[in-house]
């Protein structure tokens, strides 16, 4: 069973000034290494993709400025679980700390492991896009499940597993615009 609840704050610089135990374990069990030297680095290290980035910044912004609090749900899913989780960004009026929440939803084993969710799997030359908000994958210029996308590639007759470019799909990007 997955850690089930994380927290982690950033300071008025983005900053990363707070992790709670969760976010370590969380991070130990998803063989994230870099988890540990994450105080004082700044929380867009972090962020796969250019897109993702500069949306989850401008949610931030509003966050800080306008909304005051939001509540979202996402993925973050493993090769051999699916993960539905939320997230909670809350800042203080007045205030610039940011603090973020996450909790898990709920946790579904998978029928079959799925090695494109696998951070440690070889890579080829050839590039995938992943929704780093959905974790859903962009074949054909339609987002899908992992195991669709793994069907539709054919997957399972290659010697090698394509290369993953992060980016966010249309549904997270409205998503976020509107939170
Ligand atoms: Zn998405």
């Amino acid at each position: 069973m997955t850690t089930e609840a994380l927290s982690y704050a950033i300071d008025e610089h983005d900053h990363l000034v707070k992790v709670d135990r969760g976010y370590y374990r969380f991070a130990e069990e998803n063989g994230w290494a870099e988890a540990t030297t994450s105080l004082g680095r700044s929380l867009w290290d972090y962020v796969a993709g250019e897109e993702m980035r500069k949306l989850q910044r401008m949610l931030v912004r509003r966050v800080r400025d306008e909304v005051g609090d939001v509540e979202l749900p996402f993925r973050c899913d493993g090769p051999e679980v699916r993960r539905r989780m939320d997230i909670r960004i809350v800042a203080r009026p007045g205030g610039r700390a940011v603090l973020f929440s996450a909790r898990l939803r709920a946790e579904e084993e998978r029928e079959e492991p799925q090695p494109l969710l696998d951070p440690e799997a070889p890579r080829g030359e050839e590039i995938l896009t992943m929704c780093g908000w959905c974790d859903r994958f962009e074949v054909g210029g339609e987002w899908v499940e992992v195991e669709e996308a793994a069907r539709r590639l054919e997957l399972f007759d290659r010697p090698e597993l394509p290369a993953l470019s992060h980016g966010i799909c249309p549904d997270c990007t409205e998503m976020l615009l509107a939170a």
